[in-house]
């Protein structure tokens, strides 16, 4: 009989955390689990799955105008925000139900409180000021947004948490940032009618992306009329008479309804006696670990968000399913970093796997790119201008297919199959060989038969 109250204690009810007691939960274990604001962390209550419904409802405009080059007359339509934020929230309150069914399911005990650590075995649950001890103890409170305290103002914008319950919808956005959230959310704002500003510091939006996609991006965004300003960071936000007024480096001053903030997310170890318990953190605060995701102290892992590595909820779910190995099946698993599909959804959306022309670059002599940037068949009806872009990075020693990047419609879909087929080391042979399946945009994935430019040395020739 183990001298502790649990065998695991888990803190933080979000992707990872749930996995994690779960399944320990499914094992036998007994588990507990605390979350001290809602089950299903950032991806199911202010994430991924809100932020995607809200894509799906800034589509429509574009549906509507479409339709009449098939044919239909679509009569005068109107946008509800209060609506779609009701409906939204119905649904993640079922998503997060089906969060907690499945712990409850298991056996675990779901707590509805902070807890923070006492020392490497102890646990205080705030609501009732009492502690509890586990064997084993799981850190899994993600992030949050980073409020950049430097900023002037700073406490007059909104992050990504309150877009998903703006009172009413402001009819002029300025978002600061050039990463997923920002480009995210722009194409959201703008889709559902509001007049939109993106002001990002760099050259080019979505750094750590093939620099063809983000050139396609940025151009197919200006088209629709959305306002990107790059070179550029705010200096200073003010309450004006109409809305926000914004000192900008090197475009004056501007003005916005709202002002949304997306540089980046912080991990959330604040105040969780994290050094009470000897865990170490690095210089943002976030958990450091090693490869099995164990803190320095040999009974306390963390997953997720918290610990800065890849900010991503498969890759969280990921995490925990190898601590489960590693800790409850005498199995030490490493998470697998290697070739981890991505998506923007961005309007157009970006889809990709594996390494930038840039990247691989760097690390092959030569490469063979292919490349196609065409019309999609549906445009050719609706007369929307809109190109889809798809390139293959091979390297040319191996043929491997090293990158695969999509900029168009349904390119997560596509991404998430690409994955399967560049994690199983097909060659661009295999992509040769195989059918094409006729006629859809993907098909362009497997008849691009001759490189449309070679890379030597990192450079194109
Ligand atoms: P990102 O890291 O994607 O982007 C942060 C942006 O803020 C970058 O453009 C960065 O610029 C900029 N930035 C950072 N600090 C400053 C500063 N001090 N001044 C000016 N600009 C600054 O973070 P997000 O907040 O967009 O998203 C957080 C994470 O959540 C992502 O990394 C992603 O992993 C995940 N996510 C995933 C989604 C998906 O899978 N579709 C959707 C949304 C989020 P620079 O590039 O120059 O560093």
């Amino acid at each position: 009989m183990s001298s502790y109250d649990y065998d695991l204690f888990v803190i933080g009810g979000g992707s990872g955390g749930v996995r994690g007691a779960r399944v320990a939960a499914s094992l036998g274990k007994k588990v507990a689990i605390a979350e001290e604001y809602r089950y299903g962390g950032t991806c199911v209550i202010r994430g991924c799955v809100p932020k995607k419904l809200f894509v799906y409802a800034s589509q429509f405009h574009e549906h509507f105008e479409d339709a009449a080059g098939f044919g239909w007359a679509v009569g005068e339509s109107s946008f509800d925000w209060k609506k779609l934020v009701a409906a939204k929230d119905v649904e993640i309150a079922r998503l997060e139900g089906l969060y907690k069914k499945g712990l409850a399911g298991a056996n675990a005990e779901i707590l509805e409180t902070r807890a923070e650590l006492v020392d490497a075995h102890t646990v205080r649950l705030l609501k009732t000021g009492q502690t509890v001890t586990a064997k084993t103890i799981v850190i899994a409170t993600g992030g949050r947004p980073n409020p950049h305290a430097a900023l002037p103002g700073h406490e007059l914008c909104i992050s990504s948490n309150e877009a998903f319950h703006l009172e009413e919808l402001p009819k002029s956005i300025l978002i600061a940032g050039g990463g997923y959230i920002a480009v995210e959310f722009a194409n959201i704002f703008h889709g559902l009618g509001v007049e939109t500003t993106l002001i990002y510091r760099g050259a080019e939006i979505l750094s750590r992306f093939d620099e063809d996609l983000r050139r396609g991006l940025h151009e197919a965004m200006a088209a629709k009329g959305i306002r990107i300003l790059c070179h550029d960071t705010l200096q200073k936000v003010s309450k004006g008479e109409d809305g926000l007024i914004l000192e900008t480096l090197n475009n004056g001053t501007l003005q916005a309804g709202v002002v949304m903030l997306a540089l980046g997310r912080d991990p959330n170890t604040e105040g969780l006696g994290l050094e009470a318990a000897g865990v170490a953190v690095d210089e943002r605060g976030a958990v450091i670990v090693d490869e099995y995701s164990r803190t320095n102290v040999e009974n306390i892992y963390a997953l997720g968000d918290v610990t800065n590595r890849v900010q991503l909820t498969p890759v969280a779910i990921h995490e925990a399913m190898c601590f489960i190995e590693t800790e409850y099946k005498n199995n030490p698993t490493r998470p697998d970093y290697e070739l981890i599909p991505t998506a923007v959804f961005s309007q157009p959306e970006i889809g990709t796997v594996g390494l930038s022309e840039e990247e691989a670059g760097k690390r092959f002599p030569e490469l063979e790119v292919y490349r196609a940037q065409f019309r999609p068949l549906k445009a050719t009806l609706s007369g929307r201008a809109e190109r889809m872009i798809m390139k293959l990075i091979v390297d040319a020693a191996s043929r491997k297919v090293v990158g695969a990047h999509i900029l168009g419609h349904d390119a997560g879909e596509m991404a998430q199959l690409l994955g399967v087929t560049l994690k199983a080391g097909c060659t661009k042979d295999d992509f040769d060989r195989t059918m094409a399946l006729h006629p859809t945009a993907a098909e362009e994935l497997v008849t691009m038969y001759a490189p449309s430019y070679r890379i030597r040395d990192g450079k194109r020739i």
